[in-house]
């Protein structure tokens, strides 16, 4: 269901690699490892990761020249680097970070230090990834234990459901067609027929109860959803006139 975040991890130990890699799988990470610069330079074309674990002394170029790279350009600039280093000197952390790390760990390191510190660089770069709870006004989601509850009440709500609650609460106040909720919750790959957003839509309000009026049909564009009022109505008219 949730998008793991990807790890990209630049070791040339294989042990070393091998083992937080395995501690990144155990703790909801996808990791990928790769020994050099040139592999891990592949890689990024390929597949953009959420978070670079990279080491220091490489074979080829070093952790530094590859963080400084990828710093500047354009696809790799706001992807969070977390220094991987066997050197506690104070001048190579400052050239680590100098080079754009966003961290460093000092090897060797235990497995929740480097958990922690990964979460940390997350949180700070792209707290989506790591924080997956949303707010909207009394009504709450949290991707991670898999919880909806509106006014300190939980609430059930089954899989697809709760997918597309979660969508629509990431991009709330905006009106999302038929057409682009089933790209965004059954993804487009999926032949589906429109009405079937409707279908789940009738499912979410359900299992909303009270805060059923939050969704919000938009006639002629979609759903939209959006805070309650004091009132406990929707703060828009749910009639739209149709386009
Ligand atoms: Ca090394």
């Amino acid at each position: 269901m949730r998008k793991l975040p990807r790890v990209l991890v630049v070791e040339d130990e294989p042990s070393i690699a091998e083992l937080i890699a395995v501690n990144l799988r155990h703790n909801g990470f996808a990791p990928t490892v790769v020994f050099d610069g040139a592999a891990a330079q592949r890689e990024i074309d390929a597949v953009l990761p959420d978070v670079i674990l990279l080491d220091w002394m490489l074979p080829g170029e070093s952790g530094a020249v590859l963080a400084r790279q990828w710093r500047k350009h354009e696809r790799t600039r706001t992807v969070p680097i977390l220094m991987l280093t066997a050197r506690s000197d104070e001048s190579d952390k400052v050239q680590g970070l100098d080079a754009g790390a966003d961290d460093y760990i000092t090897k060797p390191f235990s497995t929740q230090e480097l958990l922690a510190r990964i979460r940390a660089v997350l949180r700070r770069r792209a707290p989506e990834i790591v924080n997956d709870s949303v707010q909207i006004g009394e009504l709450t989601l949290d991707a991670a234990t898999y919880r909806v509850s509106f006014r300190g009440k939980e609430l059930k709500v089954g899989p697809t459901e709760f997918k597309l609650l979660h969508y629509l609460m990431k991009h709330a106040e905006r009106v999302h067609t038929r057409g682009t909720l089933l790209d965004k919750i059954w993804g487009d790959h999926v032949f589906i027929e429109e009405r079937t957003v409707d279908v789940h839509v009738k499912r979410l309000r359900e299992s909303l109860g009270e805060a059923a009026g939050m969704v919000e049909t938009v006639r002629g564009a979609g759903y939209r959803l959006t805070a309650l009022n004091q009132a406990g109505k929707s703060a828009t008219p749910d009639v739209t006139p149709s386009a």
